[in-house]
């Protein structure tokens, strides 16, 4: 490491030629690097084992090797990949759990947006399998969202659990995780996250499919790509110690969410999904996941629509757009680590072949971290705060080894180039 760093009442600090000690949050790397092959840098954050995760406090990040990422690294192997091996292991699998009679043989957790749709669509109609589609919703669907959930299930001919979770407690739960952690979609992410496999247990259902695997994006040291996703990401100890939007379950009483009540944002533990014979797989290990393709699958299956408009930060109009906070959840990513929206769309067109790295570049410079104004006084409603008191709460969370304060505004020290 090229840089000096030091530990000072348990917190690190960088030296900074100009500005000298310079405090590095969340446990982030101090020396920031960016990727040669894309555009993301060694900040970005990978999945929380959240349970546990929240009881630490800090993040992993994508671990790096020869200056590249280890999501480009993932990517690459894609074209030496055996596709038709894999999928005859696909179907293996499937003809293990397919049933006779047309009743549920496989869960589709997801939102109707082109990942699930595809997911879904492929399972039943190229498969012949009969998934059980499951959704945690939303905070708040966007219009176009709600019009594509609908017509994954009509369109598709699927059956569907939605659980809305109460909408009062979602909300307190929202604000709070925005106040404490600026990760206003934690308490989301718990339901995401958990409830699929809670259904699957209630179902009789053991095998679960989720669409990428989430080490095309970046895992931790280990997380190998296998077609099984770790049980560390869907199991904890739902009776142990557990936070949610910064709190010990305990503290959340007070407004009237006890632990019970959030029975189904909490995770089973991994002897009742074993016991349950529960195992969750990406299909995305065994076809070939191109995100355009998929997109493309999507509207010509169901009626998939895309945004009128780009989806502010970043340049697409397809991806994650079902959800007036979604905006909110990349923009406080760009605060706490650097890495808004935009970086996370272009490092996959350009590991996919789409667009090249220099566009990339262009496209991050132009567009990442730019506040979603769209939905803004509708989520500051949601969220129980003035303008003003929002973005006081972001400063806060602004790492200074990331962060210059510059004129009114902030600016990254290191912009990738
Ligand atoms: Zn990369």
């Amino acid at each position: 490491m090229s840089v000096r760093t030091q530990v000072k009442d348990g917190r690190t600090y960088v030296e900074d030629a100009d500005d000298g000690w310079l405090e590095v949050k969340y446990g982030l790397p101090p020396e920031v690097m960016f990727c040669k092959s894309c555009v993301v840098s060694n900040q970005r954050a990978t999945p929380s084992i959240i349970t546990q995760d929240q009881a630490k406090g800090s993040k992993t990040t994508i671990p790096f090797k020869d200056g590249v990422c280890q999501a480009c690294a993932v990517v690459g192997q894609k074209d030496s990949t055996d596709w038709e091996e894999r999928e005859r292991k696909l179907i293996e699998l499937l003809d293990k759990h397919r049933s006779r009679n047309g009743s549920y043989d496989c869960l589709v957790p997801g939102s109707g947006g082109k990942d699930s749709v595809y997911q879904a669509h492929v399972l039943k109609h190229k498969y012949g399998m009969n998934p059980l589609t499951v959704t945690w919703s939303p905070h708040l669907y966007t219009d176009v969202g709600w019009r594509n959930f609908t017509s994954w299930i009509q369109r598709g001919g699927f059956d569907n659990l939605l659980m809305t979770p109460d909408g009062q407690a979602h909300r307190k739960l929202t604000e709070l995780a925005y106040r404490n952690l600026l990760h206003p979609f934690q308490p989301f992410i718990f339901g995401q996250r958990h409830f699929p496999a809670r259904m699957a247990k209630r179902y009789g259902q053991k095998l679960v499919f989720y669409g990428e695997s989430h080490v095309e994006y970046g895992g931790r040291e280990g997380d190998e790509l296998t077609s099984e996703m770790h049980s560390r990401y869907y199991t904890g100890d739902p009776d142990g110690e557990v936070f949610i939007s910064g709190l010990p379950i305990e503290e959340l009483e007070r407004y009237g969410i006890t632990r019970a009540k959030l029975g189904e944002y909490l995770p089973m533990t991994e002897a009742d999904c074993r016991d349950a014979g529960i195992e969750v797989h990406y299909l995305g290990y065994f076809l070939k996941w191109v995100p355009q393709q998929v997109y493309y699958y999507a509207v010509e299956n169901v009626g998939f629509e895309a945004n009128a408009e780009r989806t502010e930060g970043t340049y697409s109009k397809y991806n994650s757009i079902d959800d007036k906070l979604d905006g909110f959840h990349y923009w406080c990513a760009h605060v706490k680590f650097g890495i808004g929206r935009c970086t996370h769309e272009a490092g996959q067109e350009i590991r996919h072949g789409h667009i090249t790295r220099d566009e990339g570049i262009a496209l991050v410079r132009k567009y990442d971290g730019e506040l979603p104004e769209r939905f803004f006084s509708e989520v500051l409603d949601y969220m129980n705060m003035d303008r003003e008191e929002f973005f006081e709460i972001a400063d806060r969370f602004r790492s200074q080894h990331l962060w210059r304060k510059s004129g009114n505004g902030w600016q990254l020290r290191h912009a990738v180039a």
